[in-house]
């Protein structure tokens, strides 16, 4: 009898094993017709192209609307569904602003790395390589000179990418530079901000960059020069608590978080529950903290009115 099961076990096995393995076969076969020749066929009716990068799409984090990659780039990196504002790169921003996409860089300031040898989960020293072979830039901060509205001006952009745009010695010490030169060219200064704040892993030296921003946006103020300061999505802790709030005029980009503390923080301290879009651009702007909110694609043109209204009177 047991002999018997066991054959017939062994039969059942080899059939389900069959159907299941020509089963697998059928799929797989069909799936690469599907790919090699159906999609190609598809593409060619519907005027697409093989070329990965052409067919690409990205998804929008706020409505989750699937947008073509090339109608992103033509919006200036802004979902045309919702209004979301992606990140863009300090490079994306000056080309955006400056009259003709013409500019100057000016380089990064250079520091010693990991000035206290600090380590986390990871030591400083990897973190930074990573952010640097990531973006390609030095540090979270790129600044350059060019003219916009045939008027010079300074902008420097932080990059969230790096590091969360985190504010440390170099990031620092570069918008010293840039206020400096915005005085030697007579120059506007403008300052993309998009930061978590201080860089802890600096410890002392990248809180002390707090007072020493403050400093040269107060000394660019006494040669009676403008500091506009442009608020993305997120402005926050103590880059936000220095140099940001110091403009002159202060413009956001609609829907970016701006706030010192998180409002979790805030609301366990206070014991209160916080009114809805608190620490966004809208409320801080019906609060009289941000003077006018402003789609990315309307930036150039805003900036050109106000440099002219700033120091136009000293060109004109
Ligand atoms: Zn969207």
């Amino acid at each position: 009898m047991s002999i018997t099961l066991t054959i017939l076990s062994l039969l059942f096995c080899c059939f389900v094993g069959y159907s299941v393995g020509s089963h697998l076969a059928w799929h797989i076969s069909f799936m690469s017709w599907l790919k090699d020749f159906v999609t190609p066929k598809i593409k060619a009716i519907i005027g697409g192209t093989s070329n990965d990068e052409a067919v690409s799409w990205t998804k929008c984090p706020s409505c989750e609307k699937l947008i073509y990659n090339a109608e992103l780039a033509e919006n200036y990196m802004v979902c045309n569904n919702c209004n979301h504002h992606f990140q863009i790169s300090g490079k994306a921003r000056f080309a955006l602003v400056f009259d003709d996409q013409k500019y100057t860089e000016i380089p990064t300031v250079k520091i010693k790395d990991d000035p206290i040898k600090f380590r986390d989960t990871k030591k400083y020293h990897d973190r930074l390589k990573e952010a640097r072979q990531a973006t390609g830039d030095q540090d979270a901060i790129l600044v350059a000179c060019g003219n916009i509205g045939n008027l010079p001006a300074v902008v420097f952009s932080m990059n969230f990418a790096f590091m969360g745009g985190s504010m440390g010695l170099a990031v620092g010490k570069t918008i010293s530079l840039a206020a400096e030169t915005a005085i030697k060219n007579r120059a506007a200064l403008i300052g993309f901000t998009a930061s978590g704040g201080a860089r802890m892993q600096e410890g002392m030296f990248s809180l002390m960059q707090m007072p020493a921003t403050i400093a040269s946006i107060c000394t660019l103020k006494e040669y009676g020069l403008p500091y506009i300061n442009v608020f993305t999505h997120p402005t926050t802790g103590g880059v936000l608590a220095s140099f940001a709030m110091l403009g002159d005029i202060h413009i956001s980009e609609p829907n970016a978080l701006i706030g010192f503390a998180g409002a979790r923080v805030i609301e366990k301290t206070i014991k209160h529950k916080l009114p809805d879009g608190f620490q966004r651009s809208e409320f801080l702007k019906d609060h009289g903290m941000i003077d006018m909110i402003v789609s990315r694609g309307n930036i150039p043109e805003i900036l050109r009115g106000v440099l002219d209204y700033t120091i136009g009177g000293l060109y004109h």
